[in-house]
């Protein structure tokens, strides 16, 4: 996935520095005269770095709000959902145009959500990517499902594509971004002008749904 600066300070510093504020933001110092292209370079080569610095400090700042009460409302594909507690029943979990939590499961919530959430995840995205794959000629190995906190996506050397559950959260639309972009990974393995060229001949409107991505992003979790 591409990374988001969020403030650039030029300086008559001699080296780009990337600094990770304590709101989890991206900061990056730079000389005056390092182009935007060599900086997005720098950026992209530290991706990893960012990312898990990123994912420590939003770990830490999660303060669990949810009570897994009557009314809560839950995110699915893009719509909300109100959160119902009932009698035990087995699964402690299950979805009928609402969620249904055995009230005996409520203290175990977000485990239990937690897991909901990456079966539904592997089915859908799984789903969505035997379909491009299918459509486009691409060749995945095999479809894993993450906790990641920022990283929506990743496609490992051996063909392997890995999404984070939170991604099952969003509208089907911004799945088959993310799905694809890391389908495109397939076949190119950076973010040259190549490889969003490709993304663009499959979904000639991606930026909407990256975009999506970036103002929502947030809301993506329990
Ligand atoms: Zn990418």
């Amino acid at each position: 996935m591409q990374i988001q600066i969020d403030k650039l300070v030029r300086s008559r510093r001699k080296t780009i520095a990337l600094i990770i504020e304590r709101d989890s933001s991206l900061t990056v110092r730079a000389p005056m005269r390092v182009s935007s292209d060599a900086i997005e370079a720098f950026v992209h080569e530290h991706a990893a770095w960012i990312l898990r610095k990123q994912d420590a400090i939003k770990a830490v700042v999660d303060i669990p709000s949810r009570q897994y009460v009557d009314g809560e409302t839950f995110l699915f594909l893009g719509s909300s959902y109100d959160l119902k507690l009932v009698r035990p029943q087995r699964p402690s979990l299950n979805f009928d145009s609402g969620f249904y939590l055995s009230y005996t499961a409520q203290k175990k919530g977000a485990q239990v959500f937690t897991r909901w959430y990456k079966e539904r995840a592997l089915d859908v995205i799984s789903a969505r990517v035997a379909e491009f794959a299918k459509q486009y000629g691409f060749s995945p190995k095999q479809v894993k499902i993450s906790s990641a906190k920022t990283r929506w996506g990743s496609c490992s050397p051996d063909g392997t594509l890995n999404f984070t559950w939170r991604l099952v959260l969003a509208p089907l639309d911004v799945i088959d971004y993310v799905v694809v972009h890391e389908l495109a990974h397939l076949r190119v393995r950076n973010h040259s002008q190549k490889f969003w060229r490709v993304v663009e001949s499959i979904l000639p409107e991606y930026k909407i749904q990256r975009k999506w991505l970036r103002v929502h992003g947030e809301k993506l979790t329990l």
